[in-house]
């Protein structure tokens, strides 16, 4: 098996007996610093990047990289340097991009509940664009502006609406979806929007759903959205750019969608076939630029096997990684060494005290005691929504850059988890 690549994996190799990322051999990782561990491939991530702006050259694009699929630092850092910009969705992601050096002027501000608070602190950092996703929020947006002395940019996230019977996989454009500005309303909250005061309209943006692995969403949404614009510019509003939001999937057990530059050049022709390719344009990918440039290293603790399952119980989670427990997600556990042994079928499973802590159900897997696993397309969703249950630290992360690997987050210890919380001095009388 010689450097025999795994689908969908093009960083992850098996070079003999050995799985590499980039040039790093992983179970070097793992004895280094341990496991549960992150590894992540810059290389991969600047890949996928590429493969946007593969579909976009020569036009004006800004490529929002949405950090809520992997917030670290030392992610924040590849995009900014790579130029992107950050759809953010808290007051705290705000802080992760200023402090990882990202620009200000980037930065759009997604989100159905925005604090005063958050609005006021984006204002004063200078953020490039608010995407509003409701009329209440409007009115709450001009008066944090009009109390800095402000104005804020602004975009309508408009819930395009997409046919449910025809797409149903979509979440999040959907008439009753909690997001966007519902499609009847859009053209009153612009009409309100440019007379308000300390608002200032800049755009248009929507956002369908996540893991999507057709393109017939993207090209409905695209032409609704289009509807949209000239509906809103007849009533002498300008737009000054489009953002088509994110939610490319990704392949984790043989999906197949489509290569960001080949959906985007498609894109791009119905723009241009309306008129509107010269515009300026957005996007907000999250997971389809990290997802599958991450894997989470485990080590195999028991090996139980049973009457009518075998479970392979490792030392990663469903505090690690969430979305197995979440959403019944697949993720593909191969090992980092493989045995020649027959394999068996196995549930992996982590040690925490609930039946939902499951990684994968039913896996072919030839393992011992103490062998190393990794769970594959672990890059987007797993950290950023990693918690402490079960009194777990949450894991370190390892950025791969060909032959370098950096420690950009270090183990949790148990005094990081309990610095913020303090005894009441109850004593037994
Ligand atoms: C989550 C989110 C994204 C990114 O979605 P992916 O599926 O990770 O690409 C983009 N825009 C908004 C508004 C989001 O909430």
């Amino acid at each position: 098996m010689t450097h025999e690549n795994l689908p969908g994996q093009p960083h992850l190799a098996y070079r003999g007996n050995e799985l590499y990322c980039e040039e790093i051999r992983v179970s070097d990782l793992a004895k280094d610093h341990g496991t549960p561990l992150f590894v992540y491939s810059k290389g991969a991530m600047l890949a996928a990047l590429a493969a946007y702006q593969r579909g976009f050259a020569g036009r004006k694009v800004q490529i929002c990289y949405a950090m809520k699929a992997n917030p670290a630092l030392g992610v924040i850092e590849v995009f900014a340097e790579a130029g992107c910009g950050f759809d953010i969705v808290s007051g705290g992601d705000l802080e992760r991009v200023l402090a990882a050096g990202g620009q200000p002027g980037k930065i759009i501000f997604s989100g159905v509940g925005k604090t005063r608070a958050e609005m006021r602190r984006a204002l004063e950092a200078g953020i490039g664009c608010f995407n509003v996703e409701s009329e209440a929020e409007l009115e709450v947006l001009s008066q944090v502006a009009l109390s800095l002395g402000v104005c804020a940019p602004v975009s309508i996230r408009v819930n395009p609406n997409v046919d449910p019977k025809t797409h149903p996989y979509i979440s999040t454009g959907l008439k009753d979806s909690k997001f966007g500005v519902a499609h009847e309303r859009v053209l009153p909250t612009y009409q309100r929007a440019a007379k308000l005061a300390g608002i200032r309209v800049l755009g248009i943006d929507c956002h369908i759903g996540s893991q999507i692995t057709q393109e017939d969403p993207y090209l409905d949404a695209v032409e609704r959205m289009l509807d949209l614009v000239e509906a809103i510019e007849a009533v002498g509003i300008p737009l000054q750019h489009i953002d088509f939001g994110g939610g490319l999937g990704i392949d984790y057990s043989g999906e197949t969608p489509p290569d960001a530059g080949v959906l985007w050049q498609k894109l791009l022709a119905r723009l241009d076939a309306r008129g509107f390719g010269q515009r300026d344009l957005m996007i907000e990918p999250g997971r389809s630029l990290v997802g599958n440039a991450g894997v989470c290293v485990s080590e195999v603790l028991y090996l139980k096997p049973g009457e009518h399952k075998n479970f392979c119980i490792i030392d990663a989670a469903m505090n690690d990684l969430p979305r197995p427990a979440l959403y019944q997600a697949f993720h593909q556990i191969v090992p980092l060494n493989p045995r020649q042994d027959v394999p068996e079928t196995w549930d992996v499973v982590g040690p925490i005290c609930e039946s939902g802590d499951w990684l994968g159900h039913d896996r072919s897997l030839a393992v011992q005691q103490g062998d190393l696993l990794a769970v594959l397309s672990s890059g987007a969703y797993c950290m950023s929504m990693a918690s402490n249950y079960n009194s777990r630290g949450r894991a370190a992360e390892i950025l791969v850059e060909g032959s370098q690997a950096h420690l950009i987050r270090r183990r949790e210890t148990m005094a990081d988890q309990m610095q913020s919380e303090r005894l009441v001095g109850i004593k037994s009388k």
